[in-house]
Parts: C-alpha cells; structure tokens; sequence
C-alpha cells in the first residue's frame, strides 16, 4: 500500500505558543521571512509505524517545493518518505512530469485534515489515479481533525489504528 501523508495542519501547525510542551521549530527563508512551526504530536513514531506496513511512505502538500524541503530539513522528517509531492506536482499551472500517476487504484490511502469536498484534496486524489464521487474518494482517505497546537493531541495514533485496520481487512475496495 502507498500512504500520503498531508502537511500543513496533519502534521504541523504553523503558529507559535510558548505555553506549549511540543516541539517548536523556526524556519528562515531569508529576506526576514520566517514561520514558526509546533510538530504534531507522535509525529515521528506514527510516519516510523507506518514506513514498516506500506510498501511506500509519500508526503503530499499543496505547499511549493522549496518551502517544503525547507521544512522537512529543520524538522528532520525528510528520512520518513520515500517521495515527496508539492504544488509543482499538483496543480496543473505546473503540472508537467506527470510521473505519479501509475499507482493502482486500491492501494493507495491518503492521511489528511481535508475532506473530499476540497478541491485540494480532490486534485491530489486525481494525481495519484483516483476520481468519482464522493464514496469513491472517501474510501482513500483517513481524516484527521485540523491540528491546532494543543498538547494531548492523539488524532495521528488513531490515523494509524484506521490504516492499520484498512490493512487487516482487505483494505479499501
Ligand atoms: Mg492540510
């Protein structure tokens, strides 16, 4: 099974909070840009998990390419995925190798805060082969609540409790 992890707001919160007892990072981009990042809560365990059940461990962001290597370098999870899938890819103003397209359609699952209203998600779905209706894509995707920051978040032990299950039991079709 392919597993796509989302980003923003699956596995980071992109805001500051001193109170906090989670990992907080910051990234410079020079020009004075910087964001301030809380790493989301068995994070590293979850992606470490999961990389050992699937046969490949992506990472999917409607993020540009630059600023998500970027983070993945300061938040030390470039390790974790096997490939990695931006905005270049998605969109299709920029969309031109087209080289992710081939994955069978029932093993593949998508791990995200979106649901397959968005056209977000529904872009990255068509990326990796899957389009229909809403069933269809539903049975891709394994929702996470919006990450906020908060401390006794567990929403990513759940996620892998879901795949794990999807797993055991035929998974999607
Ligand atoms: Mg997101």
């Amino acid at each position: 099974m392919i597993i796509v992890f989302d980003f923003d707001e699956t596995l980071v919160f992109n805001s500051y909070n001193p109170r906090s007892a989670l990992e907080v990072f910051s990234v410079s981009y020079g020009g004075g840009l910087t964001e301030t990042f809380i790493l989301r809560p068995y994070t590293r365990r979850v992606l470490s998990a999961v990389r050992r059940i699937c046969k490949g461990l992506f990472l999917g962001t409607c993020s540009t390419r630059a600023r998500t290597n970027r983070l993945l370098e300061v938040l030390g999870l470039e390790k974790h995925f096997d490939r990695v899938f931006t905005r270049e890819n998605f969109d299709p103003v920029f969309r031109g190798s087209g080289d992710a397209t081939s994955f069978p359609l029932d093993d593949f699952l998508m791990v995200d805060d979106r649901d397959t209203s968005s056209p977000l998600i529904q872009a990255k779905m068509k990326f990796f082969g899957v389009e229909g209706s809403q069933d269809q894509l539903v049975k891709h995707l394994v929702s996470v609540p919006k990450f906020d920051g908060s401390d006794g978040d567990r929403a990513l032990l759940l996620a892998l409790d879901d795949i794990q299950s999807r797993l055991a039991h035929g998974h999607v079709s």
